[in-house]
């Protein structure tokens, strides 16, 4: 089963609300693929989620970048997966690098995170990725695999899950990895999948790749075997973003 080219954008903690509506009208007014050829999702902070769901073309959906690990209640500055599902909010990025590293959220947690979106009804965003020194050290795929251990640990449907490699040392430096080094760690990745849960969800869980895409780079990246798309921060503010939605069509000329 081919696996659909999927591209989000994470707009990270950026923007005003008249900022927000510009970004809308260039995405509203874009010529890009159909939606059986990619899906598209974008992420604002939490509070123009409203503002983009209401004013965003329908073939486009949007993606919170959190949200707390169980039930809501007494969590002060937290939303919950089940807020969300109220607004109508589809999609949720988890376990994102700038999380785990400044806010110190550990694979476990990221896993019951994950874990608890889904059963809400939420679809996952789940990044994993190494850091520099992790890479120097040879030890890329531990990490990797431990990153997704802990959510394979917690889930056994997949369908709604897609993840994001997004090393650690390409995310906002301009420095994207090469088309071989992401493919190495998703075919890696794939394996892993394949062996630690099951052939099918391996071959059907798309893995994307974030780290300093844009405009340029984004097609030969886009073109590797077992690159299923992109999660896009910079460049997903700026009309480039365009143009990597449309490298999806790498894919169904290959
Ligand atoms: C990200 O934040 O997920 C990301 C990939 O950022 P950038 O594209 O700016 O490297």
């Amino acid at each position: 089963m081919a696996r659909k080219f999927f591209v989000g954008g994470n707009w990270k903690c950026n923007g005003t609300a008249e900022e927000v509506k510009k970004i809308v009208n260039t995405l509203n007014e874009a010529q890009v693929p159909s939606q059986d050829v990619v899906e598209v999702v974008v992420s604002p902070p939490y509070v123009f989620l409203p503002l983009v769901k209401s004013t965003l073309r329908s073939d486009f959906f949007v993606a919170a970048q959190n949200c707390w690990v169980k039930k809501g209640g007494a969590y002060t500055g937290e939303v919950s997966a089940e807020m969300l599902v109220n607004l109508d909010i589809p999609w949720v990025i988890l376990g994102h690098s700038e999380r785990r590293a400044i806010l110190n959220e550990s694979n476990e947690f990221v896993g019951d995170k994950v874990a608890y979106a889904l059963a809400q009804g939420l679809k996952v965003i789940a990044c994993v990725g190494e850091t520099l020194e992790e890479r120097e050290a040879g030890s890329t795929m531990d990490v990797v695999a431990a990153q997704t251990k802990a959510i394979a640990d917690r889930v056994s449907n997949w369908s709604n899950v897609v993840i994001a490699y997004e090393p650690v040392w390409a995310i906002g430096t301009g420095k994207v990895a090469s088309p071989a080094q992401a493919q190495e760690v998703h075919d890696e990745l794939r394996k892993w999948l394949a062996k630690n849960v099951s052939a099918d969800v391996a071959a059907t869980t798309r893995i994307i790749y974030g780290g300093s895409v844009n405009g340029g780079n984004c097609k030969e990246l886009g073109g590797q075997a077992d690159v299923d798309g992109f999660l896009v921060g910079g460049a997903s503010l700026k009309p480039e973003f365009i143009d990597i939605i449309k490298a999806a069509e790498v894919k169904k000329s290959a």
